[in-house]
């Protein structure tokens, strides 16, 4: 699939910026080639640390011999080519097209996904149901079950990294964004260092056994979510919110839950066990009666759970913003948390000061909590 020799520009129109990640930049493509002017997503993994020579070809490098962006471009490639062999195409999973490489980085030939993230598709509309929930997890599972067959566990499943395919009311959901993910017995799991903590299992804060049933914790906070427009694990600092991970302490309070089916309550609850032993695999979601759409209720819901969703949505999107805007920094890329992952850089206290004036310039709009997950980084 990987040809060094050929140009991207020889085989696709490169348009428009359609998002932008940590490490990468993703654009609109036009394939010139197929005859049908199909549209595509080009994601391009910006390679801006250094790998040192005699780097082995085959195998996973180790942090100490590559950069964070290389080593997150490297398995995001391993995880992509194992889609490709085991499970794409399936309707719930980004299908990888094709791969290039050049000086500024590698290209990922994407499925375009024009339907929007999950989140922002649902606080579109005013009220919705149990019903339509339940059609979204329905197509998370599916995603999930097929990536677990192929032993791959996704790791950072979070509602933006679930987009729809198109506008239509029927589009498939797409899971995508693999930059974290761990392929067993293939790949070292990449540490994930950045970002919200909301959808990390209790497992993976402690880094002991992450697992697919990692992901189906993931699944459970996302259900939460839906169903109420707010996380189960709130709380001010990160810290306290990861005591609250580990100790599994979350509730259905009386006011947002009571109008919300037991069988909901409950798949919740088994998804979000803290032992991971006790939580049902994707294949079992997909059988549980709530899924299936036997129990959960088709009344609309109350129109607070949307507006609550909308204010957390455009809440995330902002941290996500802001987060971007510094990890895009070069500056960034020598904090003390990375210097003590990737060794030898050190930021003097000129540098440290500017930086903390760029990030309080960025959070202008008053994002203490942003802000304070900043100053734990640093
Ligand atoms: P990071 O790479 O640091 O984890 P990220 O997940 O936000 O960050 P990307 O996967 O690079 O970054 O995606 C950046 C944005 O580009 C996404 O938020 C999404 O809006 C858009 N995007 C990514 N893939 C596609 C796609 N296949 N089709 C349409 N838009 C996409």
């Amino acid at each position: 699939m990987r040809q060094e020799r050929r140009k991207l520009c020889d085989d696709y129109e490169v348009e428009a910026i359609l998002g932008q990640g940590g490490f990468s930049v993703v654009r609109k493509g036009i394939s010139k080639s197929d005859g049908r002017n199909t549209q595509v997503a080009i994601k391009t993994l910006k390679r801006f640390g250094y790998s040192p020579p005699g780097m082995p070809k085959t195998g996973f490098p180790t942090w100490k011999q590559v950069s964070i962006s290389d080593a997150l471009l490297t398995n995001e490639i391993l995880v992509m080519r194992k889609l490709v062999e085991d499970v794409s195409p399936h309707p719930n999973v980004i299908h990888l097209h094709d791969v290039y490489e050049d000086q500024s980085g590698v290209h990922l030939v994407l499925e375009l996904c024009s339907g929007g993230e999950l989140f922002d598709r649902i606080v579109a509309h005013k009220r919705y149901c149990e019903v339509e929930a339940a059609v979204v997890v329905r197509q998370i599972a599916q995603g999930l079950a097929a990536l677990h067959r192929a032993s791959i566990v996704h790791r950072d499943l979070k509602p933006e990294n679930c987009l729809f395919l198109n506008g239509s009311d029927s589009s498939p959901l797409k899971i995508m964004d693999f930059g974290l993910s761990s392929v067993e017995d293939f790949t070292d799991p990449v540490v994930g260092l950045f970002g919200s903590i909301d959808y990390v299992s209790p497992e993976a804060l402690s880094q002991v056994g992450v697992s697919p049933a990692s992901d189906m914790w993931s699944l459970g906070v996302i259900l939460y979510i839906l169903l109420s427009g707010y996380p189960p694990f709130h709380a001010r600092s990160n810290r306290d919110k990861q005591k609250m991970i580990l100790a599994g302490d979350f509730s259905f309070d009386e006011l947002t839950w009571k109008t919300i089916s037991s069988s909901a309550k409950q798949l919740i609850s088994s998804l979000l066990a803290v032992d991971p032993h006790r939580r049902p695999t994707a294949q079992e979601v997909l059988q549980h009666p709530w899924v299936i759409g036997d129990s959960a209720k088709q009344e609309l819901m109350d129109s607070e759970v949307v507006s609550r969703l909308q204010s957390f949505n455009a809440r995330r999107k902002f941290r996500v913003a802001a987060m971007a805007s510094v990890m895009s920094s070069r500056v960034f890329l020598r904090t003390k948390k990375l210097r003590s992952l990737l060794g030898s850089h050190d930021l003097t206290p000129e540098e440290l000061e500017n930086l903390r004036v760029n990030f309080k310039q960025i959070c202008a709009e008053g994002d203490n909590a942003t802000l304070s997950e900043f100053e734990q980084v640093l």
